[in-house]
């Protein structure tokens, strides 16, 4: 028996079709009326799935949010820096949906209490629920204030200031880089 070239290209290109189901990941080689790894009635985005309860706490340790952390996110948001006014990306969003610590991911404002302060920082009359947002005394700057801090992470937000709208007449005058704008589906 002879080795015809074409027999040997044969062989060849049967080795490397094995070769490359083999090497497959059981995702990829699945069959399509295999079940799916995620059920139907799981979350539809993974960021609803995150959300994290109410009165759960994350503590880490200083170098570890700076590597979390750009070092704007940084200074405002554990060094209680301030952005320049208008220069954020939220204080002129007028989309719908939920306003999540750019920390750790705890929703922490709606925009149906979003409204234009004019101070050039997103503003809002209440937090999107009870326990996300606490508050402290702030005597720095030779002022007396209030400071707000995502209440899982303890991240810095802003200030609120009691000569905001109607109903609840408080001003809450938030850094954007302390946000991540979740919008409404
Ligand atoms: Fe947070």
């Amino acid at each position: 028996m002879t080795h015809h070239p074409q027999h040997f290209v044969m062989r060849f290109v049967m080795c490397l079709t094995m070769f490359a189901a083999c090497t497959r990941t059981p995702a990829e080689s699945r069959r399509p009326d295999a079940p799916a790894a995620m059920a139907p009635s799981a979350p539809a985005t993974p960021a609803d799935a995150a959300v994290p309860p109410v009165g759960e706490r994350l503590t880490l340790s200083n170098d570890a949010w700076r590597q979390r952390l750009s070092p704007d996110q940084f200074h405002v948001m554990r060094e209680q820096g301030t952005e320049r006014a208008f220069t954020g990306s939220y204080w002129d969003n007028h989309d719908h949906g939920t306003y999540a610590c750019s920390a750790c991911g705890a929703p922490l404002f709606s925009s149906e209490t979003k409204f234009d302060s004019g101070t050039g920082w997103p503003s809002f009359w209440q937090p999107v629920e009870a326990g996300r947002v606490d508050e402290r005394r702030d005597e720095t700057l030779g002022m007396t204030r209030v400071e707000v801090h995502c209440a899982r992470c303890g991240g810095h937000l802003g200030h609120v200031f009691d000569d905001g709208p109607r109903p609840t007449g408080q001003r809450y005058c938030i850094n954007s880089v302390s946000l991540r704008f979740q919008p409404a589906r």
